[in-house]
């Protein structure tokens, strides 16, 4: 049988307060995929990153990374162990210049090489470096979303939960942004991409879920769901 996957998710439930956000869903990303997790606003999606990656606790359920359970263990320990989020509003250092925000990136590592990684980030992303020494506070919301998974790569992900790369962003920089995701990916990051632009998430990914109001109504090959007539209608405007 396949290997166990990267990660896997099992009846994951999550509460604020008395609300369950998120009703015993499950999913899994094997080494080596792009896994996007579509849904309409409100529909649980940021809420299973944040639980994902620690900064929310689970009410129920299961997450194993690796093939062991991280329930209960916070970003810090989670990020050390190459499980990596980029948030939906990016959270930069915005007093710091670029390339100080890159440095804190790989802050939870301990090895040398954080010089090379920046010159990598900034092979994938030349705006950056072109920028390398201007506040992060005064770029474009494209630009500090690039910066936002810089920042990320630093931290030598083995899993990447991007929250919403393309949300507020011109038609140009979506484009770039979508692109720079694939190249990540085809570079040999495995990543679960949440995103409302689901024909785009899914042109992209090898597999796809869906999210409606707490559950993972639907899940395949993202092909599959791009064809599917309800997916069709509810997210692609169709
Ligand atoms: P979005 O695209 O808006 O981020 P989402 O699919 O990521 O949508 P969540 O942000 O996870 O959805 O929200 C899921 C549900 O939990 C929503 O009903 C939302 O109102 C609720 N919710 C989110 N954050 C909180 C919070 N801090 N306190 C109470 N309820 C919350």
């Amino acid at each position: 049988s396949a290997a166990a996957p990267l990660l896997r998710v099992t009846g994951l439930r999550v509460a604020y307060g008395g609300i369950q956000a998120v009703k015993g869903i499950s999913l899994d990303v094997a080494a080596g995929e792009l896994v996007s997790l579509i849904g309409a606003n409100g529909a649980g999606k940021t809420t299973t990153l944040k639980a994902i990656t620690g900064s929310l606790a689970a009410a129920g359920g299961d997450i194993e990374f690796l093939g062991r359970s991280i329930r209960g263990q916070g970003p810090w320990e989670l990020v050390k162990q190459g499980l990596v989020m980029v948030p939906e509003g990016r959270g930069m250092f915005t007093r710091m210049t670029i390339t100080e925000n890159l440095q804190m990136g790989a802050f939870v590592r301990r090895d040398a090489d954080v010089a090379a990684d920046i010159d990598r980030v900034f092979s994938i992303f030349p705006r950056l470096k072109e920028r390398r020494n201007q506040l992060a506070g005064t770029m474009s919301g494209g630009e500090q979303q690039m910066l936002a998974m810089g920042r990320g790569l630093m931290a030598r992900p083995k899993l990447l939960l991007l929250d919403e790369p393309s949300m507020g962003l011109s038609p140009l920089m979506v484009d770039k942004i979508f692109e720079v995701v694939g190249d990540i990916h085809a570079q040999g990051t495995t990543i679960l991409l949440v995103e409302q632009n689901a024909s785009r998430a899914l042109e992209l990914a090898s597999r796809g879920y869906v999210m409606e109001s707490g559950e993972v109504t639907m899940g395949g090959a993202a092909d599959d769901l791009l064809h599917d007539p309800k997916v069709r209608a509810a997210y692609l405007g169709e």
